[in-house]
């Protein structure tokens, strides 16, 4: 029987950066984020008079929540500082250009509903390539594709006899999909019935077989949580915008996102390279941002943090008692990227392979050029895969025996065996630890006067919460300046 995907149409079953020698540190938006010479870019090429100047507001931390707070900041022309440890803007959202291939930090999939992102980004120029709205589930030694019937139906329909859900699996498929368009996404955000996405599904009345071979790798992938564990809440967020949208990746890299909203922004406002250590008071309300160079920037205006979820009580060491950060584990995931010819892959389609077989440890891959042939070469085929967890014992090149060993099984070791492995990522932190129980709109404000908070811990660990978050900052500022009536 057809496992209906909740991929799309609501209406379905039911109802370079390049630096001038002056001060300024100007953005081309590069193909991929070029890595700049640290000498070039330290805080030591802004100048004496712009450092003292404290009517600015400081945000600290260039990924997507602080490149939205800078963005707000901008468009109510508030002076702003964006102070980034790194070499690039971005933060988890970055692509390197390796010997011709895009390599995204890590499988990541811009779905093209996420509510804040439709109106900060600028989708045409992203020139977003679209995956198959489906996947194909490695189960029992075959694949098994599963589709969206409005937008595949014939392979939706030859998918019938499949062993990933049944009847009923796909009738609970549609009934979640209209209990979630229904709802707004401040009630799914603030649902007082939250649990696990394991029982929410085993709640709902899902199939074993359904949660194990689509389920588990596929919301597991999506929050480097095989288990589950994720509150319902951020399910919820997400089926709807699959629901709603397309699963994409910008022609040249993910990291476009990042690029596109620094490229907006006064080619002097974004110091690169720029460590900040900690946050301090000589006198109340007019924080001191000390750099690891032993610098210090005074601010009137206030500071965002827009760090990761541990950084910031390193930042704000002792100086607050209610802590943001929560203590449970974070999210990390292990990314491998092998490249191959064109013509030596199994598949052209855009699609998402998905472990669905409970063993092994991918957990999920695609032929990244066949998503976006600019990923690679005119000739090379680039084969992203995923691990979720760190896998910390485990060498990359034994990591890399085991992902080829697994993939041969798939695809056939002649095939496999011909890949070039290009480069693992290991991502530590890759999303903060949301599972019940959760608060999603986490009040910006810290119990220091003028240090507001922003990042994805803030509210959902997506590209779309963390933009969220940073306008949530800056509204809160503005309002305690009484600079804006939001
Ligand atoms: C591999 C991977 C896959 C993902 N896939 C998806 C996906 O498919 N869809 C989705 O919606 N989300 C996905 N996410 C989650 C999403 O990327 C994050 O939720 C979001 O990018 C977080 O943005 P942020 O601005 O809150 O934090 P970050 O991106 O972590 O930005 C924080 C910034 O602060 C800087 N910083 C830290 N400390 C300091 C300091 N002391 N001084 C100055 N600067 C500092 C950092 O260098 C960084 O640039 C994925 C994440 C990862 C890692």
């Amino acid at each position: 029987m057809p496992l209906t995907l909740p991929l799309n149409h609501p209406q379905l079953l039911f109802p370079s950066l390049t630096i001038t020698k002056r001060r300024r540190l100007r953005f081309n938006i590069p193909q991929a984020q070029a890595s700049t010479s640290k000498q070039q870019l330290t805080s030591l090429n802004y100048k004496q008079n712009d450092r003292d100047r404290s009517d600015r507001v400081i945000v600290i931390g260039a990924g997507l929540a602080g490149l939205a707070a800078a963005n707000r900041l901008h468009s109510q022309g508030i002076p702003f500082l964006l102070l980034e440890a790194s070499d690039a803007v971005g933060g988890r959202v970055r692509t390197d250009s390796v010997d011709g291939f895009l390599l995204d930090r890590g499988f990541q999939i811009f779905i093209t509903a996420y509510p804040e992102a439709q109106k900060l980004l600028d989708y045409n120029a992203l020139n977003l390539q679209k995956f198959y709205s489906g996947a194909r589930i490695y189960y029992n030694g075959e694949f098994h594709t599963v589709a969206d019937p409005l937008r595949h139906f014939w392979d939706s329909i030859k998918s019938l006899p499949n062993p990933i859900g049944s009847v009923f699996d796909k009738l609970l498929i549609g009934l979640t999909r209209i209990r979630v368009l229904s709802k707004s996404d401040e009630e799914i955000f603030t649902s007082t019935t939250e649990v696990p996405v394991i029982d929410l599904l085993r709640n709902i009345g899902f199939s074993d077989s359904i949660i194990d071979r689509f389920f588990r790798p596929f919301f597991g992938g999506i929050f480097f949580d095989k288990d589950l564990q994720t509150t319902s809440r951020l399910f919820d967020f997400i089926f709807k915008c699959l629901g709603l949208g397309d699963n994409t990746i910008p022609a040249q890299g993910i990291g476009q996102l990042p690029n596109q909203l620094a490229a907006k922004l006064p080619s002097d406002s974004i110091l690169l390279n720029t460590r900040v250590v900690s946050v301090d008071f000589d006198e109340p309300n007019v924080p001191i941002v000390r750099l690891d160079n032993g610098e210090a920037l005074k601010t009137e205006m206030g500071v965002v943090l827009a760090v990761e979820e541990p950084e910031v009580e390193k930042i704000l060491a002792g100086k607050i008692s209610r802590t943001p950060v929560q203590r449970k584990p974070a999210r990390s995931t292990v990314c491998l990227y092998f490249s191959g010819n064109r013509d030596e892959i199994p598949v052209q389609d855009p699609i998402l392979f998905l472990n669905g077989s409970g063993k092994g440890i991918v957990n999920n891959m695609f032929f990244a050029t066949n998503v976006a042939p600019s990923y690679g070469p005119p000739d090379k085929a680039l084969m992203s895969v995923s691990l979720i967890g760190l896998f910390e014992n485990v060498t990359d090149d034994d990591l890399t025996i085991q992902v080829i060993q697994e993939l041969s099984d798939w695809f056939g070791s002649s095939m496999v065996n011909s890949w070039k492995h290009i480069r693992t990522y290991r991502i530590r932190f890759a999303q903060p630890n949301q599972s019940p129980p959760t608060d999603l709109i986490k009040n910006p404000k810290s119990e220091l006067g003028s240090v507001y908070l922003c990042g994805d811990y803030m509210t959902s660990a997506t590209f779309d919460g963390a933009l969220v978050s940073g306008r949530r900052a800056i509204d809160a500022l503005l309002r305690d300046r009484a600079l804006i009536g939001v």
